[in-house]
């Protein structure tokens, strides 16, 4: 067994021919940008480009294989150095009461090409990310099947396109089984999603959903996986050899959707979970908060207390006191950010960045911050230092 650090879910801005792909992104966010920030800056060993689907992101993909950047794996997926890339697609499609995105990966480009004969003729803007495929569930699986491929459902619990969040109680209500392995999404970590039973046995994923290159790992997975390829990848989650050994994720109080947001009051609630309205004015035009849906569809007790496998991480630039350039000095000194985050010592720390901003990384490293919960779409963020 091999041990990998893999982000399963970086959007790309733009193709190099300059059309865009993912509108909400980033245009430095290029196939070879992702490459060397996820290899040099972030330092993981496995990473899954979505919307690989789209025809100049698959031309972006030849282009390095024709030069050598890129060499296929004999497991599936490429080698990039000693980074593993997955290629992948988001997909929007109708189940229960609304719509979920759904990720889907593939060994090789010619195996998501299988896949794409299918689904595009059931897309109206093919070369864009996740888009909506007007076909049954079935019939997706199906092409996810007819290409080899892994599929789960993306940030399961977010109001916005999350299979809980808004569109069944129960996966197993609207799908044909349960999924193999199930994004958990920013606004909720491993204990929230361990509150459904029926969870017990689906491997749990937590990725960036990167729309921007320095987003890229803000959340990821130490994996154990038989070798790193896309055939590790496929054995951990379908025939559970390997295993995620740790998530590593922002404080569920940090993403956009944690609780319930008031459209009304324009506010995020406050007050014990579940509010599915606004305490303040009563208004029910609200967008729930992860924690607030979990709350009223668990069937198990929430557990808050810390879980070993889920170790939180603040993204450098979102402590105080790290801007661009306290952000280059520390990358420079330490190499990678999960360095600075997880590894660097106090004494290195205070030498290159200073008395303070060396106590924000190691308060968040010891999990002693306190944040502003997130709702509506608009970040959490952090307070203070626990005293
Ligand atoms: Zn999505
Ligand atoms: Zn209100």
């Amino acid at each position: 067994m091999i041990k990998a650090f893999a982000d399963l879910h970086i959007h790309i801005g733009q193709s190099l021919d300059g059309k865009a792909v993912k509108i909400t992104a980033a245009r430095s966010l290029t196939l070879p940008n992702i490459l060397h920030a996820s290899r040099e800056v972030k330092g993981l060993s496995m990473i899954g480009v979505i919307d690989a689907h789209s025809r100049g992101v698959r031309q972006d993909f030849r282009t390095l294989l024709r030069d050598g950047q890129l060499k296929p794996l004999e497991g599936g997926g490429y080698q990039f150095g000693n980074l593993t890339v997955i290629p992948g697609i988001e997909q929007e499609l109708s189940v229960g009461e609304g719509n979920a995105h759904f990720l889907a990966y593939f060994p090789t480009l010619e195996h998501l090409e299988r896949y794409i004969s299918e689904i595009k003729p059931q897309v109206k803007n093919w070369q864009l990310s996740s888009q909506k495929a007007h076909v049954l569930v079935e019939e997706w699986l199906g092409a996810v099947a007819l290409g080899e491929g892994i599929w789960l459902p993306a940030h399961a619990f977010t109001p916005h396109k999350g299979i809980y969040g808004n569109c069944c109680k129960s996966l197993l209500d609207v799908l044909p089984g349960l999924p193999p392995a199930l994004e958990i999404g920013l606004s909720a970590d491993r204990q929230m999603a361990r509150s459904l039973s029926e969870l017990e046995q689906v491997t749990l994923f937590s990725n960036s959903d990167a729309h921007s290159l320095p987003k890229i790992a803000r959340e990821y997975n130490l994996l154990e996986l038989t070798e790193n390829s896309f055939s590790g990848l496929s054995q951990l989650v379908y025939d559970k050899k390997g295993q995620v050994v740790a998530n590593y994720g922002l404080p569920p109080k940090v993403g956009k959707y944690h609780r319930t947001y008031c459209l009304v009051c324009e506010k995020v609630v406050e007050g014990e979970p579940p509010l599915l309205s606004c305490p303040r004015c009563g208004s029910r035009k609200v967008v729930t908060g992860v924690m607030d849906r979990l709350t009223s569809i668990a069937d198990r007790k929430l557990v808050l207390a810390p879980d070993p496998r889920y170790i939180y991480q603040v993204p450098l630039q979102d402590l105080p006191g790290i801007g661009p350039k306290m952000y280059s000095r520390l990358l420079e000194a330490f190499g990678t950010e999960m360095t600075v985050i997880h590894q660097a010592s106090e004494k290195e720390l205070v030498k290159v960045a200073g008395k303070k901003v060396a106590q924000w990384i190691l308060s968040s490293r010891a999990g002693t911050l306190t944040f502003q919960a997130g709702g509506g779409g608009i970040y959490g963020r952090v307070v203070d230092i626990l005293s």
